[in-house]
């Protein structure tokens, strides 16, 4: 978190109040990190304001402003759209709330939203926690705690309940998604990001590989493509980006934990199995990567546990196991780009040009984007099954 609390920044954000008829003075702003998108702050109010009749009055609020570029690269271009299927998301899981007994350690929660504008691209959410922690963060300090049994029932439990609440955001809204429109801007920047360099970036490695473009394609047509559509079983509302920092927990203080889920500008209706893929690359890649072997072991019981409870929801078949296995290639290509360095080895010292570790993870990724066999006992299936 940076402080931009700049009399400057002051006035920009009250300008942008001002503009949505909103006289609120700002006491500060802060600029939040995590995001690579959007620009996002909280900010703090001099006196507590009612956005909306259904909300309590509050002092913090949370603004994202989506410009048609990348916060951290201006030069690449996405749509603002996005922002519209963030403010649409919010208002849908509004309405979806979940309401599931069963649930006895965990609160799962999304931000309200408290305003948005479509034409400036500007949406005002609840701020859900200034203290709160990433999922990856939180993990860390779980393996901290003293007792292993301790450690190890707080992660099951939060992966055996977001398992049955992620279930829900998919499949509660099944008649609603003729109503809702397919996110085609975010699926166009995916395609752009994550599926199109995959054979450029294979070749760069030295892999020549003739069935990997196919199987990209092949792989892109199961989730985005045309025959993802609303009589298919998996077809359903999707978060479109569920990695760990989209994910803002709170730290051990209380009986009931809270957990929210953030960041929808990639939502919409899709196929599930792309949150279930994204979901479980992102911990595999933590717990592969981790040497501290508390650690690593618990993020592969938050793994495990997220699958059993999600497929106890819904069935998920051989198929789909070879689909979420794919999409670990495409998402491996992607961790492996030339300027992303954290999956690095201690050893590696070529952090500038292509590394001997990018060229490992694209072979990886090669063999598990075109081998067609499905062995569960082995990585990464045996990760989480
Ligand atoms: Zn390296």
């Amino acid at each position: 978190m940076t402080l931009v609390d700049s009399a400057q920044t002051i006035q920009y954000v009250e300008a942008l109040l001002l503009k949505m008829n909103l006289n609120s003075k700002v006491l500060s702003v802060q600029q939040c990190e995590g995001g690579f998108i959007n620009y996002v702050w909280r900010v703090h109010l001099s006196q507590t304001t009612q956005f909306i009749p259904s909300h309590p009055s509050v002092s913090t609020i949370i603004i994202k402003s989506s410009a048609s570029h990348l916060k951290y690269q201006p030069n690449v271009y996405f749509s603002t759209t996005r922002s519209d299927f963030e403010a649409q998301a919010l208002s849908y899981c509004a309405e979806l709330r979940h309401t599931d007994d069963r649930q006895n350690k965990w609160k799962f929660i999304t931000p309200v939203l408290l305003f948005s504008d479509e034409v400036n691209h500007i949406i005002i959410m609840e701020d859900v926690g200034e203290c709160n922690t990433n999922l990856e963060e939180w993990v860390k300090s779980t393996s901290l705690l003293k007792d292993t049994n301790h450690q190890l029932n707080l992660t099951s439990s939060l992966g055996s309940e977001f398992g049955p609440f992620l279930a829900h955001i998919h499949f509660k809204s099944k008649n609603d998604l003729n109503r809702m429109k397919l996110n085609l801007d975010c699926i166009e920047f995916l395609k752009g990001f994550a599926f199109d360099p995959v054979e450029s970036l294979a070749i760069e490695a030295g892999v020549n590989d003739h069935r990997l473009a196919p199987a990209v394609q092949e792989q892109y047509d199961t989730l985005f493509g045309a025959h993802v559509n609303n009589g298919h079983s998996h077809f359903g509302f999707i978060v479109g980006d569920l990695w760990p920092n989209s994910f803002l927990m709170s730290l051990h203080s209380s009986n009931l934990n809270s957990c929210a889920i953030i960041d929808w500008e990639f939502s919409g209706p899709g196929n599930i199995l792309t949150d279930i893929g994204i979901f479980l690359f992102w911990i595999w890649m933590l717990s592969t990567h981790e040497s501290d072997t508390v650690l690593s072991k618990l993020y592969q019981c938050l793994a495990k546990s997220f699958f059993a409870s999600y497929s106890s929801h819904h069935t998920l078949s051989d198929g789909d196991l070879l689909v979420i296995k794919k999409h670990f290639g495409i998402m491996l290509f992607g961790e492996s780009q030339p300027w992303i360095h954290r999956w690095c080895k201690e050893s590696c010292n070529a952090k500038s040009t292509l590394c001997s570790c990018q060229v490992s993870m694209r072979l990886h990724a090669t063999n598990l984007l075109v081998e067609e066999n499905l062995e569960k006992n082995k990585p990464p299936i045996n990760f989480f099954l």
